[in-house]
């Protein structure tokens, strides 16, 4: 089980792509009508906290989830 998860607020996403660019896990892709990004391999994240620290807008969230045992 993963023990991290991830979130984009779309309404302070500036579909800059920052955060694709930076993931060494690939989990977020830019949405096709708006551009806006979206964690869709937010199964596959480490919790470096990359995208947390270089997106402009304060967009993501990254989340330790409770109770993980490993
Ligand atoms: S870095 Fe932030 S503003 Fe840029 S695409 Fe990712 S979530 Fe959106
Ligand atoms: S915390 Fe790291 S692995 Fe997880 S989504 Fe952000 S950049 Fe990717």
């Amino acid at each position: 089980m993963n023990k991290f998860d991830v979130s984009v607020d779309t309404r302070l996403c500036k579909a800059c792509g920052l955060c694709v660019l930076v993931c060494p896990k690939k989990v977020f892709e830019l949405r096709d009508e708006d551009g806006k990004s979206v964690p869709v391999n937010a199964l596959a994240c480490i919790g470096c906290t990359q995208c947390y620290q270089i997106c402009p807008d304060f967009a993501i969230t990254v989340y330790k989830k409770e109770g993980a045992l490993a």
